[in-house]
């Protein structure tokens, strides 16, 4: 009955040719071969994995109506996948699907394919940007147990585009903790290893504006045929794909090729990828073939360091309390940081006066409104000294009792934390001590919040009490 497939397949092309773009006809269904047919179930072998989930993603419906039409509500259809390129492809797999009857009603609008996706059109500029900033770099890239992970796997990745395991490569974080750095630092070392390759680096949103002009112009073609011709393919800000369902078709396609092909792809998100909400599973497991690396809010002694690798930078020097001091009160992010030390030269420059304490302090209450102002440091005492079930009184002695001391040291770094007082004014409502101790104290605490699990799980239940009474009080 060899013919019977091979005639009932024919059949089947020659209505999916009515009604697909020529274009798509070549691409999607020319390269399939049937193989069988038994028991109303017809086999087909497609190249891919890749081609396989395209053709249920785009063609389900069209699939379904044609075999439909030739073998009747109990036709199904079975696909047997040839594993891929550089494995044997004389042992296809083959994937059973149950062959669902869907009809066309259960279809929702988002999942009907792409009107002629690879319609080829005059040939227009895709208009690509890609730049990469060359201040970016590795060895301005101050380096601390927030980041290591995240910026060794790109050196690897620099140096190895694609044939490392970490393909892709995922990097998230909050904003501002250099995730747009680390990967253009990746960017230009590749660029200087392999001056030959092809970096493409965009932000998602990017990406979207040009697909979306793409569409429009009806240049889909060139669209992918660019994008895949990357030798390393940078995605920033791939949260903002989310609910683009569009968008993300192309991106998949495109992923999907590129990675087969064994070029390198990198992304960045400002949240772990299982929490990327409105991205389709597909390509959120496609994220997780390679490593994915985040980026933690960056410790004291990471933040004093940039500080001064900036400055120095800008051709100045800090004295090292001064840096400690805005290390520790600027502990969101380094683009705040960077803003803060911006104002810093500007403020000194504009006043013709050496950067002090002073104007760092007064800087940093213009700049850092976070910092709150409804909380004074009664509340804070108080919810100390409840919280480490002490007097007011004793928390303000000269006892040196251990845990008094605990729940003291505590306080000053939360009246550091959330007040805008001085390291002296702190001292003096801490029962007259000096600004040197509230120094140790804020020091001693940021230790025991590395190394002391129990200890900072205390401090975190502290400290959100009376970050809601903050909230709390801003609303009202
Ligand atoms: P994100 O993309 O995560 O929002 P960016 O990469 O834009 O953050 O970083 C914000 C700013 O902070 C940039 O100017 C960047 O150069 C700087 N920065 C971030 N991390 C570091 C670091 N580890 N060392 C030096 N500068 C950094
Ligand atoms: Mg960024």
């Amino acid at each position: 009955m060899r013919e019977d497939y091979q005639a009932v397949w024919d059949r089947c092309l020659r209505l999916i040719k009515k009604q697909v773009s020529a274009q798509s006809y070549k691409t999607w269904f020319e390269p399939i071969v049937p193989k069988k047919l038994a028991n109303s179930t017809l086999t087909i072998q497609v190249p891919s994995q890749f081609f396989y989930e395209w053709l249920e993603e785009h063609y389900l419906m069209l699939l379904r109506q044609v075999i439909d039409q030739e073998l009747g509500p109990q036709g199904k259809l079975e696909y047997s996948i040839i594993v891929d390129k550089g494995n044997s492809p004389q042992n296809p797999m083959t994937v059973q699907l149950p062959g669902q009857h869907h009809t066309a009603k259960h279809q929702k609008s988002e999942e009907r394919p792409l009107q002629n996706p690879f319609a080829l059109k005059s040939l227009q500029d895709t208009q690509v940007i890609s730049v990469l900033n060359p201040h970016y770099t590795f060895d301005n890239f101050i380096e601390g147990d927030y980041n290591r992970l995240a910026k060794s796997a790109a050196q690897a990745v620099a140096k190895k585009p694609g044939g490392t395991s970490f393909n892709p490569l995922m990097i998230y974080g909050g904003i501002g903790l250099g995730k747009t750095h680390v990967i253009q630092a990746l960017g230009n070392e590749l660029k200087r290893n392999f001056p030959d390759k092809f970096i493409l680096y965009v932000s998602s949103e990017q990406f979207t504006a040009q697909f979306i002009e793409a569409l429009r112009n009806n240049s889909i073609q060139d669209f992918s045929h660019f994008y895949l011709q990357a030798d390393l393919l940078m995605i920033d800000d791939v949260q903002f794909l989310a609910g683009k369902e569009k968008t993300q078709e192309i991106f998949f396609h495109i992923f999907n090729h590129l990675h087969q092909a064994g070029k390198q792809i990198v992304m960045t998100s400002d949240c772990p990828p299982r929490e990327l909400k409105g991205l389709q599973e597909r390509l959120l497991s496609r994220f997780k073939w390679g490593l994915t690396a985040d980026l933690q809010q960056p410790d004291l002694e990471t933040r004093t360091a940039i500080i001064h690798s900036k400055m120095a930078a800008d051709g100045m020097q800090l004295p090292d309390e001064l840096a400690q001091y805005v290390a520790y009160s600027v502990d969101t992010n380094i683009r705040e940081l960077e803003g803060v030390l911006i104002s810093l030269i500007a403020h000194a420059s504009l006043n013709k006066q050496e950067i002090s304490l002073s104007l760092a302090q007064q800087v940093l209450k213009n700049i850092v409104q976070d910092i709150a102002v409804e909380v004074n440091l009664d509340y804070i005492q108080k919810a100390v000294a409840s919280h480490y079930h002490v007097s007011l009184e004793q928390l303000k002695s000269k006892s040196r009792k251990r845990e008094l001391v605990t729940a003291r040291q505590v306080g000053m770094y939360l009246a550091k934390r959330h007040t805008n007082h001085s390291l002296k004014s702190i001292g003096q409502y801490f029962g007259g001590r000096d600004h040197s101790t509230v120094i140790y104290a804020l020091q001693t605490v940021n230790d025991l919040l590395d190394i002391d699990q129990p200890f900072r799980s205390s401090f975190e239940d502290l400290q959100q009490k009376i970050k809601f009474s903050r909230n709390h009080s801003r609303k009202a």
